[in-house]
């Protein structure tokens, strides 16, 4: 069973500790060069900069040569190209002075084939000998929440990608509809208007599912899943390493609606965790979900996006990609 290492107080500097010896034990060494995988930030929410310059040291400590490093975007704004969000990660605190190691923009990719899609993942990181990820656990409009698993897969992914994971599960509206609007409210993109029966713009639409997990009469037709896509596309950035080191942090604090995407994702909808680290996606991701809703006392991102976020684990259980259950370990 993975194990799950979970410290409440980020600031103690047991995090530093249980990160080496994390990363020692799945194998990070001295001369490694490690894809520091993280977002720089659209607007107010992002990965720590502070955290990132902590688990840099740690990884400099070991040895090893890291490099932090992101994707451009598929929507148009700052993070489209690569001068934008390079401008827009030193505005938030990410330079090599601030943080310790060079920070990567990739706009190159190499091909990873998965069941549904020709996957493009950065070059950069798919080159490095092993691979750090270091994700704020928030909530996010298509899958309820964003953890490990959306990191990789959204954040390693070319803009193609991206949109094929926001487009190939886009639902088709069967004749069972019956017009009752359920759908209309739930659509977080406002991409349905029902009126003599569910009417969807595919031009707005996001691919989410929401609306199909959410018809009571089974009128909406997907192909495949959000979550069976994003969860390829994770697996397609984890390919390269194969037989290569990876470890992954996820801080679980500042728990916004929306995802780091946004401009002003929100305030926060649960209170602080911790921070979690483990070698397993599936395992942190899981912990990270039933840790902050034991806290709530309630399944909140379900509640908030009409979508359970459970189902992403579950599908990356089943697509081989770790194990939904874990030891925790308080540190
Ligand atoms: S929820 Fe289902 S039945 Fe109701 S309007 Fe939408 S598609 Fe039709
Ligand atoms: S999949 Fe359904 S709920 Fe999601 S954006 Fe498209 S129409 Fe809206």
């Amino acid at each position: 069973m993975p194990e799950v290492h979970y410290l409440e107080d980020a600031e103690s500097s047991k995090l530093e500790e249980a990160l080496e010896s994390g990363l020692e034990e799945a194998g990070f060494k001295r001369g490694m060069t490690v894809a520091v995988k993280l977002h720089m930030g659209e607007g107010k929410g992002m990965f720590r900069p502070e955290i990132a310059k902590r688990a840099v040291s740690v990884l400099l400590k070991i040895g090893c040569k890291p490099f932090l490093f992101d994707t451009i975007v598929m929507y148009p704004g700052p993070r489209h190209i690569k001068a934008g969000y390079k401008a827009n990660a030193m505005l938030h605190g990410f330079t090599e002075k601030k943080i310790g190691c060079p920070v990567v923009i990739s706009d190159e990719f190499v091909l990873v084939k998965t069941a549904h899609m020709e996957a493009e993942v950065s070059k950069e990181m798919a080159g490095a000998d092993a691979m750090l990820v270091l994700t704020h656990f928030k909530g996010h409009d298509c899958a309820s929440f964003g953890g490990s698993i959306k990191n990789l897969g959204m954040g390693c992914a070319s803009p193609k990608t991206k949109r094929d994971q926001h487009s190939l599960g886009q639902p088709v509206v069967n004749d069972n509809c019956i017009a009752c609007g359920i759908c209309e409210k739930v659509c977080p993109f406002h991409a349905i208007k029902v009126s003599d029966k569910c009417h969807i713009s595919y031009s707005r639409c996001m691919g989410c599912d929401t609306c199909h997990y959410n018809c009571p009469h089974g009128a909406l037709d997907i192909k495949v899943s959000f979550e069976a896509l994003l969860c390829e596309a994770a697996a397609a950035a984890l390919q390269p390493f194969d037989k290569k080191p990876v470890f992954f942090l996820n801080d679980v604090r500042n728990i916004t609606k929306h995802c780091d995407c946004f401009p002003f994702p929100g305030d926060p909808v649960a209170k602080d965790v911790g921070v979690l680290l483990s070698k397993d996606i599936v395992a942190i991701d899981q912990a990270s979900l039933d840790l902050s809703n034991k806290q709530e006392g309630k399944n909140f991102f379900k509640l908030l996006h009409h979508h359970d976020p459970y189902l992403s684990t579950k599908e990356a259980e089943r697509q081989g990609m770790g194990k939904q259950e874990y030891s925790l370990e308080k540190i």
